[in-house]
C-alpha cells in the first residue's frame, strides 16, 4: 500500500472551481463573474501604465536579487504605511506603527492571526462578519485562532444587518478580536456607512475589541484611497490599537507579485521595537523573507510624485468602469427588460463584488443554459462585465427569475 493511500480527497475551492468550469465550456458567449481580478473593457486582464513605467525604470536601474531582510523592504512598508493610515496619523507620525511586508493580503492575515494567537494576551477567539471571503475562518484556524460570526448581511434587504451587526458585537466575550472589511466587503459589495463605522467603533472600545482590519480594496471602492481608509483612519483617531492587514494585488493589480503588508499600532518606539522582533520570529519560519519584484514596483509608484498622480487615476479608472457597470446592469434589468424583482443593491453595493441575490439554483441555471459562471452564493465579479457582454448578462438574469 502506498503511504498516502488513506488521504482523503478534499473539496475542490469553490471560487476557483468557478474558473474550471468556465474552461471547460466552449460556447463563445461564456462569462466568467466568478474571479476576484479586475478585467478590462474587453474583458482582458488589465497591467497599469504606472506599473509598466515603474517596471521600466526598475530595469534601467539594473536591481539585484539579494534577499530582502525579513520583514521585506524597509522603504516600501514605510510607504504603505503612509498609503494606509494618512499623512496626519499620530501613531505613524510618532513612529509607533509596527509594519512588515507580506505575502499580498492573505500572508497579512496570516502573521496577524499567527501574531495574535500568540501575543494577543485576551482572547484566541476571531469573530468574521457572516458571510466573509471564503479564505478567511481556514486562514485564522490554521493560524490558531477560533472562529465565530457575527450577523453582517440581511438577505431580505440585501444589505447590511446593522441591528443583528451590533447585538452580535455587543454579546461577544469582551477582548475579542473582530475582522472587519476596511471597504468593498467580499462577498456581499455592502459596507456600513460613516455613521455607522462610528457606532461601531464605539461599541467596539466599549466592549474591549481588538479590531483588525482587512483593507484588501483601498481606491478600488470609490475610487479615492483616502475615501476608502475613512474606516481605518477612523478607528485610528479614536485611539484603537487595529491590526492592519493591506493588499496591492487589486488596487495595483499586482496580483500575481504578492505584494502587502501587515501592520499594528504600538503605544511608543520601545514597544514597537519589541513587535517588530516578534514578527520576524513568526514570518522567518513560515517563508523566511519576502519576494522582491512587487514590493519593489510598489515602492517605485509610491515614491515618485507623477507615477503616483498616474497610479490614482487609473485606481479611479477601474473603480469607475465597475460603478458604471453597475448603473448599466440596473437600468437594462428594471428599464429595459422589467425583470420581476428589487435590484437597487446592484447600484448601491460597491467594489468589485456584487451579491446579486440569485439563488444556487438560479445560478445553476446560469451556467447550464446561459454559459455564465459565478459562485452558487450568487456572487458575481462586476469586474468581468463590459458593453459586449452586459446587455446578454441581463437578459439571461431575467431569464433565470422568471
Ligand atoms: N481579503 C479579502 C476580503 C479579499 O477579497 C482578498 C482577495 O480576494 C484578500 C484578502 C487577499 O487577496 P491577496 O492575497 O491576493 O492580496
Amino acid at each position: 500500500v502506498s503511504t498516502w493511500s488513506a488521504v482523503p480527497a478534499g473539496p475542490p475551492d469553490p471560487i476557483l472551481g468557478v474558473t474550471e468550469a468556465f474552461k471547460a465550456d466552449k460556447d463563445p458567449r461564456k462569462i466568467n463573474l466568478g474571479v476576484g481580478a479586475y478585467r478590462d473593457e474587453n474583458g482582458k486582464p488589465y497591467v497599469l501604465g504606472s506599473v509598466k513605467k515603474a517596471e521600466e525604470i526598475l530595469t534601467a536601474s539594473k536591481p539585484d536579487k539579494e534577499y530582502l531582510p525579513i520583514t521585506g523592504l524597509p522603504e516600501f512598508t514605510k510607504k504603505a504605511a503612509l498609503l494606509a493610515y494618512g499623512a496626519e496619523s499620530a501613531p505613524l507620525n510618532s513612529g509607533s506603527i509596527a509594519v512588515t511586508q507580506s505575502i499580498s493580503g492573505t500572508g497579512a492575515l496570516r502573521i496577524g492571526g499567527a501574531f495574535l494567537a500568540r501575543h494577543y494576551p485576551h482572547s484566541k477567539v476571531v469573530y468574521l462578519p457572516v458571510p466573509s471571503w471564503g479564505n478567511h475562518t481556514p486562514i485564522f484556524r490554521d493560524s490558531g485562532l477560533e472562529v465565530r460570526g457575527y450577523r453582517y448581511f440581511d438577505k431580505g434587504t440585501v444589505g447590511l444587518d446593522f441591528v443583528g451587526l451590533k447585538a452580535d458585537l455587543q454579546a461577544a466575550p469582551e477582548h475579542s478580536i473582530v475582522l472587519l472589511h476596511a471597504c468593498a466587503h467580499n462577498p456581499t459589495g455592502v459596507d456600513p456607512t460613516q455613521e455607522q463605522w462610528a457606532q461601531i467603533s464605539d461599541i467596539v472600545k466599549e466592549k474591549k475589541l481588538m479590531p483588525f482590519f482587512d483593507m484588501a480594496y483601498q481606491g478600488f471602492a470609490s475610487g479615492s484611497t483616502d475615501r476608502d481608509a475613512f474606516a481605518v483612519r477612523h478607528f485610528v483617531s479614536q485611539g484603537h490599537q487595529i491590526a492592519l492587514a493591506q493588499s496591492f494585488a487589486k488596487n495595483m493589480g499586482l496580483y500575481g507579485e504578492r505584494v502587502g503588508a501587515f501592520s499594528l499600532i504600538t503605544s511608543d518606539a520601545a514597544e514597537k521595537a519589541r513587535v517588530d522582533s516578534q514578527l520576524k520570529i513568526v514570518i522567518r519560519p513560515m517563508y523566511s523573507n519576502p519576494p522582491l519584484h512587487g514590493a519593489q514596483i510598489a515602492n517605485t509608484i509610491l515614491g515618485d510624485k507623477l507615477l503616483y498622480s498616474q497610479w490614482e487615476g487609473e485606481v479611479k479608472g477601474m473603480a469607475d468602469r465597475i460603478i458604471s457597470m453597475r448603473e448599466k446592469l440596473y437600468g437594462t434589468l428594471t428599464h429595459d427588460l422589467k425583470t420581476p424583482g428589487e435590484w437597487g443593491h446592484i447600484k448601491s453595493q460597491i467594489g468589485m463584488f456584487s451579491f446579486t441575490g440569485l439563488t444556487s439554483a438560479q445560478t445553476k441555471a446560469l451556467a447550464e443554459k446561459a454559459h455564465i459562471y459565478m459562485t452558487a452564493d450568487g456572487r458575481i465579479s462586476m469586474a468581468g462585465l463590459n458593453t459586449s457582454n452586459i446587455e446578454y448578462f441581463a437578459q439571461s438574469v431575467d431569464a433565470a427569475v422568471r
